[in-house]
């Protein structure tokens, strides 16, 4: 679940807003922003497979509820005696540093502070840490992993690894005693049990049902899934083969997932795909996959 760095749980709603065609600017503007941030950490990872010779435990996307406020990490490395706490900004373009902020060179716009968002989550771990009583320090990094990215004024004291400095960072790792044993799996096993799979920010969305587009949406791209046999449907965009039972399963658990309120019922699912499957085979796929509720006439169904 945390092994390797992936879309967080936050933006699930928002993606399936977006291919049902919700338009909504401050929902497509995070979407972009998680999946350049989304691009960053896998960058990182992928270095950390190929040249980080000890073997720390690594997590990535963990979010923590401590003193009842949330908060949230790109990657937690955990050492021998040390635990390492990385955000990662995929930034590109020319910024600056001027007293505990950061700024545009263009603009001259204040951005929010990647560093006071480390240094917040750096102290939650903490607690966190004193809480399931365990002893590790603490360390934190920002790592910014863009190309084209450009810092002026950087402070040589602030733990701020450049997009240059990314691979000495590494080999500075190696350094790092890593000799683990069933405390680290301890912390490792704790910090999955409390990890919180959504955020609690999630709910800020608000969206209507009669609002969105009704269709079979393609997994692979926003397309819209049409029948080409009893059994198969293909995408019209990406043109992708996919297995109706599944393409219906997995629309039905997009419903669910928006509308968890809302019944089940074989007229609302047929609406919901845009009717590209018969009302019939909603009703069996339903039958056989779902609880039934309800008689006749008020007839719904729950997922197992
Ligand atoms: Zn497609």
């Amino acid at each position: 679940m945390l092994k390797i760095p992936k879309k967080t749980n936050m933006n699930t709603t928002a993606q399936i807003l977006m291919k049902r065609e919700f338009v909504d600017m401050v929902i497509s503007g995070q979407i972009r922003r998680d999946e350049t941030g989304l691009e960053g950490e896998l960058y990182l990872s992928k270095l950390f497979e190929e040249e980080l010779q000890v073997k720390p435990i690594i997590l990535y996307g963990v979010r923590l509820v401590v003193e009842e406020k949330e908060c949230q990490f790109d990657c937690l490395m955990i050492f021998q005696d040390k635990c390492m706490l990385i955000e990662v900004k995929n930034y590109s373009g020319d910024y600056f540093y001027d007293r505990g902020k950061f700024y545009f060179v263009s603009s001259k716009d204040e951005i929010d502070s990647p560093l006071e968002q480390l240094n917040r989550a750096t102290r939650m771990f903490r607690k966190f840490l004193r809480e399931i009583k365990m002893n590790f320090e603490v360390i934190p990094r920002l790592v910014f992993t863009g190309k084209e990215f450009q810092l002026y004024q950087s402070d040589l004291s602030l733990p701020i690894i450049h997009p240059g400095q990314i691979r000495r960072f590494i080999k500075k790792l190696n350094n790092e005693s890593c000799y683990l044993n069933q405390r680290h799996t301890k912390l490792e096993e704790i910090i999955y049990a409390r990890h919180r799979v959504f955020s609690s920010y999630e709910k800020k969305y608000e969206y209507e049902y009669d609002q969105l587009d009704k269709k079979m949406s393609c997994e692979k791209c926003d397309g819209r899934m049409e029948s080409i046999s009893q059994v198969k449907m293909k995408c019209s965009k990406c043109k992708v083969i996919e297995r109706t039972q599944i393409a219906l399963t997995r629309n039905i658990d997009e419903f669910i997932w928006l509308f968890p309120e809302m019944k089940i019922t074989t007229s609302r699912i047929y609406e919901w795909i845009g009717e590209s499957i018969s009302q019939y085979s909603v009703r069996k796929y339903l039958k056989s996959h779902m609880i039934e509720k309800g008689n006749n006439k008020d007839r719904s169904y729950v997922k197992l």
